[in-house]
């Protein structure tokens, strides 16, 4: 069995942000040599989420809509959280419902996905360096 191990990196502009990285794993797969395994892909801070769901702007202004209703980064005396110095309550809460990590099948040397499936890394609270994991094994 093989075993194989990278990180991406992010530093998005924005505090919100919602990026495509179905690439950068099918590239992983390729640098792995995996044909049939999983690949697990996870957000390595607590304030970012790695997702499945459709590239299309209107749903990702949904999620932003949606998950500011939630949780709004405002007013940051809304969150006992916040009362650490930090204003990033809202993050924390927004990377629990979109989720940490997915974990897709591996079929003939791709990611086995069903209709228009993408995975994408969810950023909430940005303006710095993070990172991803990708892990992949199998043969
Ligand atoms: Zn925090």
């Amino acid at each position: 069995m093989k075993s194989f191990r990278k990180e991406l990196f992010f530093n998005t502009s924005k505090r919100f942000e919602l990026i495509n990285i179905t690439h950068d794993v099918e590239n992983a797969i390729i640098e792995s040599g995996v044909k049939e395994g999983f690949c697990l892909v996870n957000a390595m801070h607590i304030t970012a989420s790695v997702f499945i769901n459709d590239d299309e702007h209107g749903l990702h202004a949904d999620y932003f809509r949606w998950l500011e209703e939630l949780a709004p980064h405002e007013p940051l005396s809304l969150y006992k959280h916040n009362n650490t110095g930090e204003d990033n309550g809202d993050a924390h809460l927004k990377r629990q419902i979109m989720g940490r990590s997915v974990t897709v099948a591996i079929t003939n040397g791709k990611l086995d996905f069903g209709p228009w499936e993408q995975i994408f890394y969810g950023e909430f609270d940005g303006r710095r360096r993070k990172r991803v994991l990708v892990k992949i094994i199998g043969e």
